[in-house]
């Protein structure tokens, strides 16, 4: 079975985490978590990081660093991952939800301003399969009006947006370094900002309100939200080949470009005018006329033995959701069409070339 997704593990990872061993640092208080914060801020241009357990941690935090909740609306794609609107609706507030532009998949940054009303606090950006957000645009509309600006970097760690770093952007930026990420830990994730209170605010919310002073003596409720010093260690090998994969990543998505290019399946644009693609994963979308749909597709290449995984289900469209009340009778066109015609290639770093033309050779069969 070729997998969906295989990490490259590089070459300080067993080095490091033999320190954390013999040091006998293996709790979030250990060396390696300060030195990942710092290293990876520093990358992407900004004066703090705060090293979390998970992307869907980052996001929880983010919304209640702000101060986000009920009666505040906050605009964000309905094609994403629910940890961005679950983030939203747990803390009380809104999530107004964007359809995705047809072609990049993103949302179109110029459909934001018509959903700008007098409740609308903040925007969370949400950078997609290997594309990002036009986001000069988003950061001068958040600008404007003046908006909270959270930029959801998990797919797009090491990429560059308009010359300037992703997570470099707005007022606080979130990662996941979850096994199929641009670099990982496992699990893990983090939060980037150049405010010092938010900064400060963040790591009180990552480890569950403890207050100096008064330890066991709460004002507030937070998470444990911590990070290994085991899984910071990885971190700090990962970043090290943090340059050499994302070249890798963008090899693997050149490769399927050309294997399957005369095929009648609408396939990754190689870029924007903002962003090239650095094709965090290879996606491609079935024509409506096509007898197939994602999720068949999905089951003929595992009937090959190839792991496919179907593209985001929309949020409007989560039973979860909708029990809840919200954003019934919505509909978003382009990300309905992409849920269900839509699914992604074994994209992985640790993939190999001889795979990458099995599993073409066989997305050509099923679809001929
Ligand atoms: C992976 C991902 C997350 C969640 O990260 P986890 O570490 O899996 O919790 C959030 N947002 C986006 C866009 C992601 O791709």
């Amino acid at each position: 079975m070729i997998p969906v997704n295989r990490p490259l593990v590089g070459t300080n990872e067993k080095r490091y985490l033999t320190e954390c061993v013999d040091g006998g640092w293996f709790s979030s208080e250990g060396p390696f978590v300060k030195r990942f914060e710092g290293e990876f801020a520093r990358q992407v241009g900004r004066t703090h990081g705060i090293a979390v357990s998970s992307g869907s941690a980052a996001l929880d935090i983010a919304v209640a660093a702000l101060g986000l909740g009920p009666g505040d609306e906050v605009i964000m794609p309905t094609f994403t991952i629910i940890s961005c609107a679950q983030a939203v609706v747990r803390a009380g507030a809104t999530p107004v939800l964007l359809d995705c532009d047809p072609d990049s998949w993103n949302i179109n940054a110029d459909l934001i301003e018509q959903k700008i009303t007098k409740k609308t606090k903040a925007i969370m950006a949400v950078h997609l399969y290997g594309l990002t957000t036009n986001m000069e645009k988003v950061c001068a509309l958040a600008e404007r009006h003046g908006l909270f600006l959270i930029e959801d970097t998990a797919q797009s760690i090491g990429q560059f947006c308009g010359g300037r770093p992703c997570g470099g952007f707005g007022d606080i930026s979130v990662f996941s370094f979850y096994a199929n990420k641009n670099i990982t830990t496992g699990e893990g994730g983090m939060l980037v900002t150049n405010n010092a209170a938010l900064a400060e605010r963040s790591r009180t919310l990552r480890n569950l309100c403890f207050e100096e002073g008064k330890r066991f003596v709460h004002q507030e409720l937070g998470w444990n939200y911590r990070i290994t010093n085991l899984q910071a260690a990885v971190g700090c090998a990962q970043l090290e080949q943090l340059h050499a994969n994302l070249i890798r990543k963008k090899e693997i998505g050149r490769r399927y470009s050309v294997l399957l290019a005369d095929l009648p399946v609408q396939q990754p644009l190689p870029h924007s005018p903002w962003t090239e693609n650095t094709y965090w994963v290879y996606g491609l979308v079935l024509p409506e006329e096509h007898d197939l749909d994602g999720a068949a597709a999905g089951g003929y290449l595992a009937a090959k033995g190839i792991s496919t995984r179907p593209f985001f289900w929309p949020m409007h469209e989560q039973p979860v959701f909708q029990k809840m009340g919200l954003f019934s009778g919505q509909k978003l066109p382009v990300a309905e069409r992409l849920a269900r015609r839509g699914f992604y290639l074994p994209s992985g770093l640790g993939i190999t070339d001889n795979e990458i033309e099995m599993v073409a050779h066989a997305v050509r069969e099923i679809l001929q």
